[in-house]
């Protein structure tokens, strides 16, 4: 029996990479059962803006694999590294390679990522569900909302959901968003790169399944200007010393580490941040800092139930929906624990 084995890989694209994806027929394989059985693959670079047309291969290395659950058993989705072909050094687009060496010399520290991903559904030039003309009512009755009037895509949400937890994702929940045709799933809590991996396997999956719709789905920070909430990333993050007894003091101390370094963060928290973080919609200023406990206003909330039991994880507000979460992980433990 051969094995469809879907490569999976972030491309070039500036500001915001996007994933590409091929298939690879692996014949008389029957089942993959660990990944040294996966080989090393190559893709044209200069159609993915990672390579000059004269010197344009570029390497897949095989960094983790899931169940399929589009072609289903045993055909399987697999994350890749994008790497130069003769050294097999990391491709400069490659962000998970320093993610990885970031989160491997603090592995003591077990620091663990919980990634709200929010995404809007777009049919033709609309987000789903919004009349031809003008504008629906105004937000208010939209978030974690139930009915024709109030929510739209449920079907695609659901068949999403399904797909990620067949294909063994940390999923731990979905909700409808603010906006109408905003939603939002979230990955974790695990370690880095695995939250990383699995984001992006869940975004692959989004745009794949919603594509059998008709439907796309934009991480776009601010796909509607005006009086509508964006979409961000949160991410939340704990090391095993804030899980303990006691570990509010190190989840303020680390609050206060990320504020030393809050610009270099939020320039490195995807594209056109500065239109969604504007201080209004559950959002503080770009160029401002602040934490606080239950604050939805703030770039840092300790949430309300982690400030009463003394110890859990914060949450960092500020990543846009279009974010890098290898970037977004790696400058956490660098911030957080590095320095
Ligand atoms: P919100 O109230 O901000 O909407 P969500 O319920 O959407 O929060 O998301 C919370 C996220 O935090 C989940 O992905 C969850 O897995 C993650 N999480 C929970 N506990 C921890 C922890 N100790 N460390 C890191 N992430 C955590
Ligand atoms: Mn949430
Ligand atoms: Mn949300
Ligand atoms: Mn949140």
């Amino acid at each position: 029996m051969v094995v469809k084995a879907e490569y999976i890989w972030i491309d070039g694209a500036k500001p915001t990479a996007k994933l590409r994806c091929k298939t690879k027929i692996l014949p008389d394989l029957g089942e993959v059962t660990s990944l040294d059985e996966l080989p090393v693959w190559g893709f044209d670079g200069s159609s993915t803006e990672q390579a000059e047309g004269h010197a344009s291969d570029c390497a897949l290395k095989p960094v983790s694999y899931y169940n399929d659950p589009i072609r289903g058993w045993p055909h399987i989705l697999v994350m890749t590294e994008v790497c130069d072909p003769q050294t097999m050094e990391p491709h400069p687009s490659n962000t998970r390679a320093s993610c990885v060496q970031m989160a491997d010399k603090h592995a003591g520290e077990e620091c663990w990522f919980g990634i709200e991903q929010e995404y809007t559904f777009f049919e033709g030039i609309k987000p789903l569900g919004w009349p031809d003309n003008g504008f629906p009512a105004p937000q208010g009755g939209y978030y974690c909302g139930v009915g024709a009037d109030e929510v739209f895509g449920r079907d695609i949400v659901e068949s999403h959901m399904d797909a990620c937890l067949d294909a063994g994702l940390t999923l731990s929940g979905i909700n409808a968003e603010v906006m109408p045709g905003q939603w939002e799933f979230q990955i974790g809590p695990c370690a880095a790169p695995a939250v990383g991996d699995e984001l992006w396997i869940a975004r692959w999956l989004l745009y794949r399944i919603a594509e059998d719709y008709g439907v796309s789905a934009t991480l776009d920070a601010k796909p509607v200007k005006g009086d509508w909430n964006g979409a961000g990333a949160h991410t939340n993050f704990s090391t095993k010393a804030m899980r303990e007894e006691g570990g509010i003091a190190v989840i303020e101390e680390a609050c206060e580490k990320l504020g030393k370094r809050a610009l270099l963060h939020v320039k490195n928290y995807g594209a056109d941040i500065e239109d969604r973080l504007t201080g209004a919609h559950e959002t503080q200023r770009w160029d401002q800092f602040s934490w606080g406990t239950s604050d939805r206003g703030a770039s840092i909330r300790i949430p309300w139930n982690v400030a009463a039991d003394g110890k859990g994880y914060l949450e960092d507000r500020r990543p846009n929906a279009n974010v890098d979460p290898y970037v977004v992980c790696r400058l956490m433990i660098e911030s957080i624990c590095d320095l």
